[in-house]
């Protein structure tokens, strides 16, 4: 089928961006407003079009608070300079909260080159944000492992620590997978180190993509993660963990042209009245041993 590139086209491809898109005239009067624009903002198109963007709708601030609307507006800064602009802004949702986001200003003009309007297109930075201060702040206190990325086995244990006293206070249960590649000194030996690291990475990230959010898998040491599973009975938690141990096999590397696999055994357990952790990682690590004694690449729920 060929590509139709009418208006209707056009207008499909705007109103579903992933960003914010609005014009404006040259009185900085809003003409055009889409979905993605009604998503980040909470202002309906009906609720914005016909106003000027200076009349208290989006009022975007910079880094120290400052307000852009009167003097440094960017669109005004585009008409008068006649070059488009870029800048990070923080806009006013309508709930009353900021939402960090990346601003494009393009000037729109007519047939014979004159300025008739602006398109400002922008996109969100929050969920950006909120990641790079995260990863900025476990390193900052040394809680990330710089292999693969996950929280470090310090992190673990703060998070265990937490989710004991959650259950303390408000009984909500929780579980712990430990898990650890098989035969990985072999693996090693037979393809290098620099390949076994490859392969770390690999396996975090299988955890990384596949966790619920609540959930927390960390590099404990060498080859051996744990995660902690939360508001978990033992049947949920065994599901969970032969999903992780099924995903990790079939998983892969690619060295020389060949896929490299690797298996993972897991022992499994809930946080027990009475327990510690040091306790519940205890059996938990026992409960792997009982995997690896079994012949591997399988789960123990204790
Ligand atoms: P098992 O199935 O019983 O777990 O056997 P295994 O060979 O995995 O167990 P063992 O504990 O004897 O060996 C763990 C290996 O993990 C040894 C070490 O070379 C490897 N290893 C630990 N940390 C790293 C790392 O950061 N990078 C790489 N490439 N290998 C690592
Ligand atoms: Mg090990
Ligand atoms: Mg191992």
């Amino acid at each position: 089928m060929k590509l139709d590139f009418d208006k209707k086209f056009y207008e499909e491809i705007i109103e579903n961006l992933n960003d914010g898109l609005y014009i404006v005239d040259t009185n900085r009067v809003i003409r055009f407003w889409n979905k993605a624009a009604e998503r980040l903002t909470g202002f309906t198109a009906e609720e914005v079009i016909g106003y000027s963007c200076s009349d208290n709708i989006l009022m975007h601030v910079d880094e120290e608070g400052n307000s852009l609307c009167k003097e440094r507006c960017p669109i005004v800064y585009a008409f008068e300079t006649g070059k488009g602009q870029e800048a990070e802004v923080y806009l006013h949702h309508k709930d009353g909260h900021r939402v960090p986001v990346w601003i494009r200003v393009g000037l729109i003009r007519d047939k014979d080159g004159n300025i008739i309007g602006a398109s400002e297109l922008f996109s969100d930075l929050s969920s950006r944000d909120a990641y790079r201060l995260k990863v900025a702040e476990l390193e900052s206190i040394a809680m990330l492992d710089a292999l693969t990325g996950l929280p470090n086995r310090y992190y673990m244990e703060h998070e265990i620590n937490s989710r004991i006293e959650e259950r303390k206070r408000l009984g909500v249960p929780f579980g712990i997978l430990f898990m650890d590649i098989d035969h990985f000194k072999h693996f090693n030996d037979t393809y290098g180190h620099d390949v076994g690291d490859k392969v770390l990475k690999m396996v975090a990230q299988t955890f990384v993509s596949n966790s619920r959010p609540f959930d927390v898998y960390a590099r404990w040491g060498g080859e051996e993660f744990l995660a902690v599973i939360r508001n978990v009975d033992v049947v949920e938690l065994e599901k969970i963990g032969n999903r992780m141990r099924m995903l990790v096999g079939e998983s892969f590397v690619m060295h020389e042209g060949k896929k490299l696999k690797v298996t993972i055994s897991v022992g499994a357990t809930l946080f027990r009245d009475g327990d510690t952790l040091e306790s519940v990682v205890k059996r938990a690590d026992t409960l792997l041993y009982e995997s690896k004694n079994a012949g591997r690449n399988r789960i123990t729920v204790g």
